[in-house]
């Protein structure tokens, strides 16, 4: 065996790097990346024979070792690259492994990992794979990790990675006799790149625009390993255009990159460094949580302590179900007795300034009336919700925001299995807490266009917040301090529902597949930034009252022409909309609910669920548009009591809330401020048994979500999928609410 050893000493700064050429004929080249003491050097010596030296100190390879390793029948060069524990480029050696890692022609890299520190090693595993490499796991330390009891799945390691991963004991020359028959099986089969890390949508929508400004400049290069080289961009290492350009062509385009990531940083208003960063320590933590079977020795983290309560076999599900019963409770009774004033503030303030001022223009009757009784009356109702979703909002932003909600997703893995749904799936649903539209979107995120398609058909089944008012308001009137119950069981109802259905469409409609691994990202806890919950907040808010003040108040202006169509028709149910909404009623008749009203507002809430809400204070609170009287301008006794309402009554509001929240107070029955004494709750319990109020909300939990997800679902999928959804939605909402009455009834509701 005759093999070469040479020392080459880098320039630190330097940045091209030559590939040391004293070795000769060997066919192959391979590169030994790993941290320092991860124990490249001494596999670096069982392959090539060679006595290099090794110790226990950071910082002592400042050289490439490279010598000839006969293995697979032919002679491959090993080069030793600097110990490094990423690729950041922070030190000479970092940089010097980075560019020699993207410069030199290598056909192969060989990651040294210490099994025994694999959370610590991981990271720069991640960073290798990105690029795009062809890459080999060498799983060292080996002999220490099995004397701490660290106990790994090596196959799941290999199928989440994408790479052969080979269990070594470099030190001890039999150590390695598994790694060289791999190996060279594996160089001899032709090497292949692994499987990179996904990321988070935002980051990975950025890393895809700097990939393209890429792409001009270095159209060589396959779209890997230009991902990587834009998740670098992202992480600031600039410089390394630099190392692969041409001085002025590097120059030119470090500019673009630099003003690119520089935009990203004011809009996320957080360093695209630290994320990239953050992203690839939760895939890290992912893949340790998904092939660590047994940890060894606690060393005590307070996040490590924390996961594992709250990813904890048996534990963690129950304690998500918990969390959001709190959230709901809070939500809840926060929103109890403000529904009751907000709709005051639009039946007394908002519409006594709005008569007055139509008074002053001399506005005639019917517009005083579409106004008032139309538009405000419909607004009005919706908005009443706003204190509560906004506090809903606020929730969920904390909860995304600290990483709770990544391991929530991680609990319900096994669950999700189950249903045949991909545990990553878990994060779109529950992105569809707020809204289904951004959350058929974020199925994107998902590799198989199979598993987006199912998540995607499901999601609308995830109770979205505009579904709340509707809940709020029935559950306050009829239901009274169980209120929060009846919410919690139709959020959880939704999600089984959604789990179920992915079930059905997996038997059903698609072909069988096998699985992909894939990795759940554990990102670190943090204390959430309020910043970043604050715009999140606003722009949910936003979202919401936009959507009152164009869709909301343009529907409620058809509805009011509807239902005053033709002209002069006292009783709205002889209007046009209540003669269709009355053709339609016969058909929920099983569920309790045949009514028009009900069957009206269902068919106005497919535009978007909150409708249902003020479709419901049209018909029921706009009665008094024949009222003429009603609609003149305010008097004295008016605005006495509008600013009573204002200062007093906002005070008594809030003491009704916060007694309420402390469990002085059950919700509901706190007399004059409770929204089950609103004027709406009281004309509900007039119409509907409680068994059909029941029925009514697991009907509007399941039926069409809203016209913009049913776009979305179209967008991403076509028509012929967005068309079966919503007939499977339909039929499943009118199948579960017929039980829901049954049982009711049954129970005596
Ligand atoms: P490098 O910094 O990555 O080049 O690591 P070295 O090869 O210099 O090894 C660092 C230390 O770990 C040395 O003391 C090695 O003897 C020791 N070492 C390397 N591989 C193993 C192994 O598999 N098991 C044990 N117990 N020690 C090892
Ligand atoms: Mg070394």
């Amino acid at each position: 065996m005759s093999t070469v050893g040479s020392t080459v000493m880098p320039c630190p700064k330097c940045t091209s790097v030559t590939p040391p050429s004293t070795v000769t004929a060997a066919t192959w080249t391979v590169a030994l990346v790993g941290n320092p003491n991860a124990g490249k050097t001494s596999v670096f010596n069982a392959l090539t024979g060679q006595e290099q030296h090794v110790g226990n100190w950071p910082g002592k390879t400042v050289a490439y070792q490279e010598g000839l390793w006969p293995g697979p029948g032919f002679a491959v060069r090993v080069v030793d690259l600097p110990g490094t524990y990423s690729l950041a480029a922070l030190s000479p050696e970092e940089r010097l492994a980075r560019d020699a890692l993207l410069t030199m022609p290598f056909d192969a890299v060989l990651n040294v990992v210490d099994a025994s520190h694999l959370g610590r090693h991981l990271y720069l595993t991640a960073e290798v794979l990105e690029l795009g490499l062809p890459t080999f796991v060498v799983l060292n330390m080996w002999d220490v990790a099995r004397r701490e009891g660290i106990r790994l799945d090596v196959a799941q390691l290999e199928a989440l990675l994408g790479v052969p991963v080979v269990p070594t004991v470099a030190r001890d020359p039999r150590g390695t006799a598994l790694l060289q028959e791999r190996l060279g099986q594996w160089l001899r089969q032709g090497p292949q790149p692994g499987r990179a890390p996904r990321y988070p949508a935002r980051i990975e929508q950025a890393a895809a625009e700097v990939q393209a400004l890429l792409h001009d400049a270095l159209p060589d290069l396959p779209p890997a390993r230009l991902r990587g080289l834009a998740l670098k961009m992202l992480e600031g290492q600039t410089d390394l255009l630099a190392v692969l350009l041409p001085p002025e062509q590097a120059a030119a385009l470090t500019a673009q990159v630099q003003a690119r990531v520089a935009a990203y940083r004011r809009e996320w208003d957080e360093d695209p460094a630290l994320l990239v960063a953050d992203a690839r320590y939760g895939w890290v933590q992912g893949v340790l949580r998904a092939t660590v079977t047994a940890r060894g020795p606690a060393r005590f983290a307070l996040s490590q302590a924390v996961d594992r309560v709250v990813t904890h076999r048996w534990l963690g599900l129950p304690l998500f179900f918990l969390v959001m019963l709190f959230v709901f409770h809070l939500v809840v009774n926060v929103a109890d007795p403000f529904i009751t004033w907000t709709e005051g503030l639009f039946q007394g303030p908002i519409r006594h300034a709005l008569l007055w001022l139509l008074h002053q223009v001399h506005a005639p009757y019917g517009v005083r009336a579409l106004l008032v009784d139309g538009v405000l009356a419909g607004v009005g109702s919706m908005m009443t919700f706003l204190p509560g979703l906004t506090l809903l909002y606020l929730f969920l932003a904390w909860l995304e925001d600290s990483g709770y909600m990544a391991r929530v997703a991680f609990v319900m893995d096994r669950a999700m299995r189950v249903f045949g749904l991909h545990g990553k799936a878990f994060l779109p649903l529950l992105l569809g807490l707020g809204c289904n539209v951004p959350a058929v979107y974020a199925t994107r995120t998902l590799e198989r266009h199979r598993d987006r398609l199912v998540t995607a058909l499901v999601i609308p089944f995830v109770s979205c917040s505009a579904r709340l008012p509707v809940y709020l308001i029935f559950g306050l009137a009829f239901f009274g301090a169980a209120t929060v119950w009846v919410v919690w069981g139709l959020y959880l109802l939704g999600l089984v529902v959604a789990l179920a259905s992915a079930w059905v469409l997996q038997r059903v409609l698609l072909p069988a597949e096998a699985p992909t691994p894939f990795v759940l990202e554990l990102p670190p806890y943090h204390w959430p930034n309020g910043r970043v919950i604050g715009r999140q907040v606003r722009r949910r808010v936003w979202a919401f009252v936009t959507q009152a003040g164009t869709v909301i108040v343009g529907i409620s202006m058809l509805l009011w022409l509807l239902m005053n169509l033709p002209w002069g028709v006292r009783d709205p149910a002889d209007s046009y909309f209540g003669r269709v909404s009355q053709a339609l009623a016969p058909a929920l008749e099983p569920l309790g609910f045949g009514r028009w009203e009900a069957a009206g507002a269902l068919v106005t809430g497919m535009i978007a669920k909150e409708v249902v809400v003020s479709t419901m204070g049209q018909i029921y609170l706009g009665e008094r548009q024949t009222d003429a009287a009603a609609l003149g301008p305010p008097t004295a006794a008016d605005w006495q009591a509008d600013l009573h309402h204002l200062g007093p009554g906002l005070w008594a509001t809030l003491r009704a809330a916060a007694r309420q929240l402390l469990g002085r107070d059950a919700p509901a029955f706190v007399g004059a401020t409770a929204a089950s004494d609103g004027r709406l709750a009281a004309a509900l319990r007039q119409n509907f048994s409680p068994a059909a109020a029941l029925a009514f909300v697991v009907f509007v939990l399941l039926y069409v979500p809203c016209m913009a997800t049913l776009a979305a679902q179209y967008h991403e999928f076509g028509l012929r999928w967005a068309a079966l959804g919503l007939v499977y939605q339909i039929g499943v909402a009118w199948g579960l609410a017929w039980v829901t009455y049954h049982i009711a009834q049954g129970v005596g509701l």
